[in-house]
């Protein structure tokens, strides 16, 4: 499965886990994090787990669950400077540089759109200049709703129109997806392995990406 760019005239494209390696994400959410609140309250790592999962779990698919500030008011922890302890994780997917250059040569309007706060996404930049492949980045936070919304959609298109007809959408989420497809955009992709660590197969009713090229 390849990603058909024939008519296209707008590429709209998610970063974690799409472009760029959800191993950071995952690896900082699920591990790091717990680590280092079992380390500051002296509690087993089991406990930690035990704790937050429900404070995660409550808060999926909103805009404080991709909130930098939420997370780190909610835990006492500071969120962007832990994240910088493990920059080294931070890594484009395969083929996706050749992807976004082939974007950039044929698509006139290519977007990175992500439920990622601006602070985190400043710091991806910071690592992996993505922003040199792009005609606009935007955040959802700033659009005041996440991409799971039909809001997230209708603001993005207020912003700068598109077509939903001659618009690919590629993200690893299927509930964003689904809010995608629910707005009209025609051509949709999920991504076959967002986490290089992680093997399981996933399953999807968008077409899977193994590759970009
Ligand atoms: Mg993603």
């Amino acid at each position: 499965m390849t990603v058909n760019l024939q008519g296209i005239q707008t590429v709209l494209l998610d970063m974690d886990g799409t472009l760029l390696d959800l191993h950071f994400d995952n690896y900082f959410w699920q591990t790091y994090v717990y680590q280092v609140y079992s380390d500051k309250h002296q509690i087993e790592f089991s406990e930690t787990k035990h704790l937050l999962d429900p404070e995660f779990t409550s808060r999926r698919g909103t805009l404080d669950w991709y909130s930098v500030n939420f997370w780190s008011e909610k835990l006492g922890l500071d969120i962007m400077d832990l994240k910088r302890q493990v920059v080294d994780k931070i890594a484009y997917r395969p083929q996706a540089k050749e992807f976004l250059q082939r974007c950039g040569e044929e698509i006139p309007d290519v977007r990175l759109i992500t439920n990622g706060h601006r602070r985190v996404l400043d710091l991806k930049l910071e690592y992996t200049q993505l922003d040199q492949y792009f005609d606009s980045m935007i955040c959802s936070h700033e659009l005041g709703a996440p991409k799971e919304q039909q809001r997230f959609w209708q603001e993005l298109q207020a912003l700068q129109g598109f077509d939903p007809e001659t618009t690919i959408f590629i993200d690893d989420s299927e509930a964003v997806l689904d809010s995608a497809y629910q707005f009209g955009i025609k051509h949709l992709y999920n991504i076959a392995r967002p986490d290089s660590n992680l093997d399981r197969e996933r399953q999807s009713k968008y077409k899977l990406l193994e590759a970009f090229i």
